[in-house]
């Protein structure tokens, strides 16, 4: 039996023959639905932190809703490509996403459906900014420019719930336009710039490649395996798991720049989802960094604080 994935077949035009695709673009509807289910199964075997497994599945339900209520227009589209061109660091940040309506609405339908399911003083925080574009744009720009520190966590969250539905969406609808640089040793995505959530081993048509997952606009991006996707080395690679070498999540760590990412092995388990497995694995990240490795790429789900 086939089983559901959100990831596109690849392209067979030559028989036999099937070429590595640089990126691959994700079927949203499919993706937010295989979270949620990953999410539920979560909430069930984390009983401590299950309050919480239950919120990420309201927000991203309400996502789910946003790509079928609200889905972007293609002038949306367009100007969140336009912003994407000049990158993070750019002065046209501010400006473009003050301009940009989507993504605010977005927030404002998540904050809604949030808040009642938060202590109120939380609940309060993410309702006042909907009502402050100033404020809701400023912390939207510190955690595209990576500076998690000048936003509270649980903001963070819901500000990039919002961002994420609007940009996977224009890079879906302009796959033509979406490649802003290669992906060939890119770290960050090479549509939307974002650090990625985590490394995939596909299975199925695409056994055994190795693509890159972004945290922001899900697009994936072929890296080889085997070499460091930080600093390029390939000479103090090491694979660690919890419990067997077959495990279907797995650590690679980079003796060179001692930095690591998370491995998540659908050929071994399609059924994994990356964003919603990496928060069921944290003692993994919690290991690594005993051992004094970094993590390459962050979580949409647990900012660091
Ligand atoms: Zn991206
Ligand atoms: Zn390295």
């Amino acid at each position: 039996m086939l089983t559901p994935s959100d990831i596109v077949a690849p392209d067979k035009r030559t028989p036999g023959v099937m070429a590595i695709d640089p990126t691959i673009f994700p079927m949203l509807d499919s993706l937010y639905a295989r979270r949620i289910k990953r999410l539920n199964a979560q909430a069930q075997l984390q009983e401590e932190n299950g309050d919480y497994f239950r919120f990420l599945t309201k927000l991203v339900q309400t996502q789910q809703q946003i790509l079928a209520q609200a889905p972007l227009d293609q002038a949306e589209a367009t100007a969140i490509h336009a912003l994407l061109k000049h990158g993070p660091d750019d002065a046209q940040l501010q400006p473009g996403l003050a301009s940009i309506q989507s993504w605010q609405v977005a927030y404002a339908t998540l904050a809604k459906q949030l808040a009642p399911m938060l202590p109120h003083d939380m609940g309060q925080i993410l309702s006042d900014l909907s009502t402050d574009k100033t404020q809701l744009v400023s912390t939207a720009a510190h955690l595209l420019r990576s500076d998690y520190q000048q936003v509270n966590a649980g903001v963070s969250v819901v500000v990039w719930a919002a961002l994420s539905s609007c940009w996977a969406q224009a890079v879906a609808l302009r796959q033509d336009a979406a490649i802003a640089h290669s992906a060939a040793q890119a770290v960050c995505c090479p549509c939307c710039h974002a650090p990625p959530v985590a490394s995939l081993v596909l299975g199925g048509a695409r056994e055994g490649i190795r693509y890159l997952q972004c945290s922001l606009c899900e697009v994936r991006w072929h890296r080889v395996r085997a070499v460091c996707v930080d600093c390029g080395a390939s000479g103090k690679i090491d694979h660690w798991t919890l419990d067997d070498a077959k495990s279907a999540i797995q650590i690679e760590t980079c003796g060179d720049c001692k930095s690591y990412i998370k491995t998540f092995r659908l050929d071994y388990d399609p059924e994994l989802e990356a964003v919603a497995d990496d928060l069921g694995s944290l003692s993994l990240d919690k290991a690594m960094e005993e051992e004094g490795f970094m993590r390459i790429g962050i979580s949409p789900f647990s900012f660091p604080l």
